[in-house]
């Protein structure tokens, strides 16, 4: 992809927030019902002020199939995101995304020609049409397109548990992509025993498995990982659980799973904001997530204390964090080619396809 937008003009980089936020709400009362604002629950607080729909990535992959009147759909998030809105929606869409070199490393942990490898050995093992592939959406546009072509889907944190009955009832085994984490916590959930989950590492000689693990799976896990989500440990519930007796702790599933055992609630982030909203007042919560979407409940729910689950520890996503006022300014106001964001059509179409499965199978939250 090319990133013309890493340096942005002096009139955007140099304007005070209070001009940024009045021309963005010009630019958008502008634009009317043609313009749709899609923003993560992981966006800073002063982009979701702007949002149409705010949510997760199910929710937002939802919204932007939804869209009927929109002409642009602005999607502040990471390119992963933006990719899936662009292959959802209609072909008279244009998808920006408001920072252009925001993407994700875990969906880069997965790339299309090493996923190929990896499915060629276990076919070579298994004989074909033994494994169906399951991504989870934060994974590469090609790689969506591999998993609608070998019959697989895509999931989110929302309904992974529901994508591996999908999987179950067509095929024994399936290969799970990127997360290892968001892979071994469901299989955990499913009930799967531990001896029947093995890990796949690109970065051993046949992913590091002999056959005999390979016929003895029913899961075979990737090995990606969130550099955000990992930072949470043990040792975090156990101090939390110390200083708040009554504290709950509420978790990702992309956490380790040594945290998520410990946990009280595991699910995705709208699982996570409706455990806030649902609380009793005066609760206390403790959350391993991203910290913007944790410092954003904090604000919104004053009768209740709501804190990070590690601490002082900053546990924010670089990336998600690289969108600011000034690029959702000039993106409003410079639909160019520069910030948009196109799926080819080969790969949009076979990447549809699991992209819809997805949406057929629906959300746990
Ligand atoms: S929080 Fe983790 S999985 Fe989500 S965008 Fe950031 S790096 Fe990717």
């Amino acid at each position: 992809m090319d990133h013309k937008l890493a340096i942005l003009p002096d009139e955007y980089r140099t304007a005070s927030e209070d001009e940024l936020r009045k021309r963005i709400i010009a630019r958008k009362k502008q634009l009317g019902e043609k313009l749709v604002i899609l923003t993560h629950h992981y966006q800073r607080l002063e982009i979701v002020d702007f949002n149409d729909f705010v949510g997760d990535s199910y929710g937002l992959s939802e919204a932007a199939s939804r869209q009927e009147k929109a002409e642009y759909i602005v999607f502040c998030g990471v390119r992963f995101m933006a990719e899936a809105a662009d292959i959802l929606s209609d072909d008279n869409k244009k998808v920006y995304l408001a920072n252009p070199t925001a993407g994700c490393p875990m969906a880069n942990m997965a790339g299309v020609e090493e996923v190929q490898e990896s499915w060629d050995y276990l076919e070579s093992v298994l004989g074909p049409g033994k494994i169906i592939p399951l991504s989870y959406i934060n994974s590469l546009a090609t790689l969506k397109a591999f998993c609608g072509r070998h019959g697989g889907l895509i999931c989110t944190s929302s309904n992974a548990s529901t994508a591996f009955d999908y999987c179950f009832a067509k095929k024994k085994k399936l290969f799970f992509f990127p997360d290892q984490y968001l892979g071994r916590n469901t299989a955990n959930r499913k009930g799967i025993p531990k001896d029947k989950i093995v890990m796949y590492n690109p970065n051993l000689k046949n992913g590091g498995l002999d056959p005999e693990s390979i016929e003895r799976a029913d899961v075979i896990l990737w090995y990606g990982y969130c550099h955000v989500h990992t930072n949470f440990k043990p040792e975090h519930v156990a101090d939390v659980r110390k200083k708040y007796p009554d504290v709950k702790v509420v978790v990702h599933p992309e956490c380790r799973e040594e945290v998520v055992n410990l946990a009280d609630s595991v699910g995705s982030t709208s699982h996570i904001v409706k455990y806030v909203e649902k609380a009793p007042s005066g609760s206390t919560i403790a959350i391993g997530t991203e910290l913007n979407l944790i410092y954003r409940l904090a604000i919104t729910h004053p009768d209740k204390k709501v804190v990070n689950l590690a601490g002082k520890m900053c546990v924010v996503c670089p990336n998600m964090f690289r969108t600011s006022l000034h690029d959702l300014c000039f993106t409003l106001e410079n639909f160019d080619e520069s910030g948009l964001v196109k799926v080819p059509d080969d790969i949009s179409r076979d990447a549809f396809v699991a992209l819809e499965r997805m949406l057929e199978v629906g959300t746990e939250d």
